[in-house]
């Protein structure tokens, strides 16, 4: 399984608002479910990974980035 990592990701404007978002790091508040073949999986410690995140201080929309997207194929 690869384990490469996303850098963290460069600000970019808020895509509702406009406003220039801030980096946060989404650590163990995000659970991610898998959706695959009809199935829904709960991740599991083999198959989580933490994450940047693009927060807006105005309007709160957020873009989260997996930090090693490919452990959630495991
Ligand atoms: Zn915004």
């Amino acid at each position: 399984m690869s384990t490469k990592s996303v850098s963290k990701p460069v600000p970019s404007a808020c895509p509702e608002c406009g406003t220039a978002r801030v980096v946060a790091e989404a650590l163990n508040t995000v659970r991610v479910a898998r959706a695959d073949v009809g199935a829904l999986r709960q991740a599991s410690a083999n198959n989580d990974s933490e994450f940047w995140a693009l927060v807006c201080p105005d309007c709160g929309h957020t873009t989260l980035f997996a930090k090693t997207p490919a452990r959630l194929l495991g």
